[in-house]
């Protein structure tokens, strides 16, 4: 696969800026991804601020999945490049040359964007508290009595102090669901990622885990929430993104993007799930 093709920055640099509190934690640059002869992201730029929340709005088949998938490299983009946190996601810059990372260092990116994803992925022969403290250990080789206290402290954050030694099918939807945020939490991550995270959860399990997500933001966690829920991205958005067919078609604040849409799409799909 060829490198992508867009100017990219240094690493480390992000372009002539050099003043650290102006760089994007997240900058997505001009991606394009295909699958096939499917192209999914058609040239998406999208930036993101330190400590802010942004949501990603869109019809089913956008590409918000995708989207979310490149920013974590789980997919290569074809064209464009993503940084994060001043790095750039999946590749190291030589002179005018792109390389791709190797797997280890890919791995080692990835731990440092936390993913949720709809369906919780919860390691079903491992306890709660096992779930959590697996990746720590180890993918970053922490000693396990630190990463079980730290665990443990998760856990009580969650609301699931008592449910440390249950498995994960012991658990409703919504507890799962806060276990999988704690999990990703374990390994401090400069960001977290939120596909479709309350989708899957009966409407009655839904707050418990909204009202976890609202906290993060409250406490200056920068993400990024795929989610039609649109009560929660106009309480806790910063920044409201609309995806569709492959492009970001609208962007603002939440009163803006989701009152004044000015984009016809928007305006069709909010219609629908207003
Ligand atoms: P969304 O999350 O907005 O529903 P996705 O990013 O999941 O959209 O998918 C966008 C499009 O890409 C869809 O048409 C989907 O079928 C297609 N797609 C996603 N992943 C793959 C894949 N691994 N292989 C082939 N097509 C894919
Ligand atoms: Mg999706």
């Amino acid at each position: 696969m060829s490198a992508p093709t867009t100017p990219a920055p240094a690493d480390g640099t992000n372009g002539a800026t050099t003043d650290e509190a102006a760089l994007p934690m997240v900058d997505v640059r001009s991606v394009h991804k295909s699958f096939g002869s499917l192209e999914v992201l058609k040239g998406v730029d999208l930036q993101v601020r330190v400590g802010e929340v942004t949501v990603v709005l869109g019809p089913s088949g956008s590409g918000k999945s995708t989207l979310l998938r490149t920013i974590n490299h789980l997919e290569k983009v074809d064209q464009g490049w993503i940084s994060v946190d001043g790095s750039l996601i999946g590749y190291r810059r030589s002179g005018d040359k792109l390389y791709e990372l190797r797997e280890r260092e890919i791995l080692r990116q990835r731990t440092r964007i936390g993913f949720v994803f709809q369906n919780f992925n919860l390691f079903p022969h491992l306890t709660v508290l096992e779930n959590i403290v697996e990746a720590p250990v180890s993918a970053l080789r922490r000693p396990r009595k630190d990463v079980t206290a730290a665990a443990r402290r998760l856990l009580d954050r969650v609301g699931l102090a008592e449910k440390a030694d249950a498995y994960p099918k012991q658990l409703s939807g919504g507890q799962q669901q806060r276990v999988a945020i704690a999990r990703a939490l374990a390994l401090e991550p400069r960001l977290l990622l939120f596909d479709e995270p309350t989708s899957a959860l009966d409407p009655e399990l839904v707050g418990e885990v909204l009202d976890v997500i609202k906290d993060l933001a409250h406490q200056g966690t920068t993400m990024i929430v795929v989610t039609h829920e649109i009560g929660f991205a106009r309480e806790v958005a910063d920044t409201v993104v609309f995806m569709d067919d492959g492009r970001i078609v609208e962007q603002g604040a939440p009163g803006d993007a989701l009152d004044t849409p000015r984009h016809e799409r928007t305006r069709a799909f909010l219609s629908k799930v207003l």
